[in-house]
């Protein structure tokens, strides 16, 4: 499956999941003296987020499980060779 939405272009590069990951998330939250209530349920992260794989338990910035440029034209040439057919012009084919 390729993510298209929250989770477009990460993937774990110990184990190849891209399906579920744990993320550290910030989010505003009423708080009085008795506890915390997180108010609308909006949350963000970004590249520099903790990041954990939910498969492997592999762990870093979240800027750690996104494939560069080059591994994904990488795999890509990779899949391409598998289905018998030639490799996008530039990408690269070792
Ligand atoms: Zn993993």
């Amino acid at each position: 499956m390729t993510n298209e939405n929250c989770l477009e272009g990460i993937k774990c590069p110990a184990c190849g999941n891209e399906d579920v990951f744990r993320i550290g998330v910030t989010t505003t939250a009423i708080v009085t003296d008795d506890g915390a209530e997180v108010e609308h349920g909006e949350m963000e992260w970004d590249k520099d987020s903790h990041a954990e794989c939910a498969n492997c338990l592999e762990r870093g910035k979240l800027s750690h499980f996104t494939p560069t440029r080059r591994a994904r034209r990488r795999a890509c040439a990779f899949i391409a060779r598998a289905r018998g057919e030639q490799p996008p012009v530039g990408y690269v084919s070792a």
